[in-house]
């Protein structure tokens, strides 16, 4: 399991190096980023960061969201049924496992899985620079309810 503390620091620094900001608001997203394995979207970072600055607006944590994301520190998954998802945790390509029916996203810890670009490349030659693998699934908790 990754630590926040040390994804935030790393975050921060990112940020400072490139002279931007950090406003008490930005931190916030940095914190939820941080620390969220279920891949939020921007309206539930939003929510979460209006508990402690009610009068932060929903294209401040969009600006913040997408300034990470071209920055590499934030990984986006796009759905064609709307709503974005975001990984802070682990910032660069890799599997997820989707529930259809919660919508909660998790990274499968899956050895064979982190194999799958190089043997991809070894197989057909191409330089592999980016990758896309979503499983879609009922999780437990859902599988449970019938
Ligand atoms: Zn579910
Ligand atoms: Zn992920």
């Amino acid at each position: 399991m990754a630590d926040p503390q040390a994804r935030l620091d790393e975050m921060i620094t990112r940020l400072k190096e490139r002279g931007h900001r950090l406003t008490p608001q930005r931190m916030a997203v940095l914190k939820i980023l941080a620390a969220s394995e279920e891949h939020p979207s921007v309206e539930q970072i939003y929510e979460r960061v209006k508990v402690d600055f009610p009068m932060t607006s929903l294209a401040t944590i969009y600006k913040t969201v997408t300034l990470l994301k071209e920055m590499g520190e934030v990984l986006e998954l796009g759905f064609s049924d709307g709503g974005n998802r975001y990984d802070g945790i682990r910032p660069y390509p890799h599997p997820h496992l989707i529930c259809t029916k919660c919508r909660n996203i998790m990274d499968p810890e899956v050895p064979t899985l982190s194999e799958l670009p190089q043997e991809v490349s070894r197989s057909t030659g191409y330089w592999i620079v980016s990758q896309r693998l979503d499983f879609f699934g009922i999780c437990p908790q859902c599988q449970g309810k019938g």
